[in-house]
């Protein structure tokens, strides 16, 4: 029998209890999931990060060879600065909307895949199901990499994964790629009164972020792909830092950007044309005065993109057991397209809406639950028969 919706809400209430903000450990979630699927008769295996602090867990049920992974991410994004209506980390239901952080983006998901673990063992699977679990989602899509390092080694490599994140459960077959960047401007400082001899770091930072919205402008007059939205790759400007007093010239400014590109689009265009100009238009304007002053850019890491290939048996199977006719893409990065390079063909469908994601007050409707259950109950009739 279907998990009721009481015991997938029981479920999320106590995932939702861990708080597994990136930065914290998520080794008590872990151990939560691995007991209970060890009371299911199932067990796990645990894939600790370097320090330990943290782990991803896999679980097959059903025969060895091929399988349908079910994936999620197990760490959510601080609630710091956010103005709750309740405690994030005690559900509450509200009219038919269960909150609290991570009920969205992505416990809901894992909620119904261990509230689904039950039926699966019952079943006769003739095809496994494996579960996934992952830490440091938010943060780079770190934590799943050692994970997806060891299918077709040590861990079996499923012959479909499905990423359950929250797509109010639409078939997901694209999203674009994202990379991360810091730049660090180096100038002279100087006494306020004197800036004839001193170089700027902030005003130079300006117009490099000048520039970094001149390529997204251009960017967006070239580029078109009406899969996405918006259908060009963007990028911006996240977080900036630079001096120390209004009478000091400041000689350092650092800023944090990012590009989010087309899957087809050269992923480090961004980055090189603000190479060139930084290059032929700011540098020797700056070590005309200080020979010393430099600009430098470190990329920080990358999300790849996912676009499901043509004829993806991931994307067909989704598409079967929601009963949509069509696919569509998202606008944020997730853990499919590492998938999808391991070799697994991969689709995103979970229940949720972005416009609950990473905000306060974030909450999945149980009726997105109570889809997201049928979806995993007809996977179980699909497996066994
Ligand atoms: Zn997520």
């Amino acid at each position: 029998m279907p998990a009721s919706s009481s015991e997938v809400q029981e479920l999320l209430a106590k995932l939702i209890a861990f708080d597994t903000t990136s930065t914290k450990s998520n080794l008590e979630l872990i151990v939560f999931v691995k007991t209970y699927l060890d009371g299911c008769g199932v067990a796990s295996t645990l894939i600790p990060s370097t320090d330990g602090a943290k782990a991803s867990l896999f679980a097959s049920i059903g025969p060895s060879g091929g399988g349908i992974g079910l994936s999620s991410h197990s760490d959510c994004v601080p609630v710091e600065g956010q103005t709750w209506s309740s405690d994030p980390f005690k559900l509450e239901l509200r009219d038919g909307k269960l909150y609290g952080r991570g009920s969205c983006d992505m416990k809901g998901f894992l909620a119904s895949v261990l509230a689904s673990v039950p039926l699966f063992v019952s079943r006769e699977l003739k095809e496994a199901v494996h579960i996934i679990v992952s830490y440091d989602e938010e943060v780079g899509c770190t934590g799943v990499r050692p994970l997806i390092a060891r299918l077709g080694s040590d861990l079996p490599r499923p012959r479909v994964v499905i990423v359950g994140e929250f797509t109010n459960m639409a078939v997901i077959e694209a999203h674009k790629r994202i990379d991360a960047y810091r730049t660090v401007v180096t100038g002279r400082e100087a006494h306020s009164s004197l800036p004839q001899n001193s170089v700027n770091a902030i005003s130079f930072a300006a117009e490099l972020i000048k520039e970094i919205d001149r390529i997204g402008a251009a960017f967006a007059s070239r580029e078109i792909d009406d899969r996405f939205d918006p259908p060009f790759s963007t990028l911006q400007v996240g977080t900036i830092k630079g001096g120390t007093a209004t009478n000091i010239v400041p000689n350092t400014c650092e800023f944090h950007w990012q590009v989010r590109s087309l899957p087809d689009a050269e992923p480090d265009s961004a980055q090189k044309q603000l190479k060139a100009y930084t290059e032929q238009t700011l540098l020797p304007r700056m070590q005309y005065v200080a020979p010393t002053a430099s600009i430098e850019t470190q990329h920080l890491g990358s999300v790849p993109a996912f676009l499901a290939k043509p004829g993806s048996e991931a994307v067909a199977l989704a598409l079967a057991l929601t009963g949509a006719s069509a696919t569509s893409t998202v606008p944020y990065g997730t853990e499919a397209g590492l998938f999808e390079e391991a070799g697994c063909p991969t689709v995103i469908c979970g229940p949720g809406g972005i416009e609950q994601a990473h905000t306060a007050d974030e909450f999945v409707a149980t009726a997105q639950l109570d889809a997201c259950m049928a979806f995993l109950t007809k996977l179980a009739e699909k497996l066994s028969s």
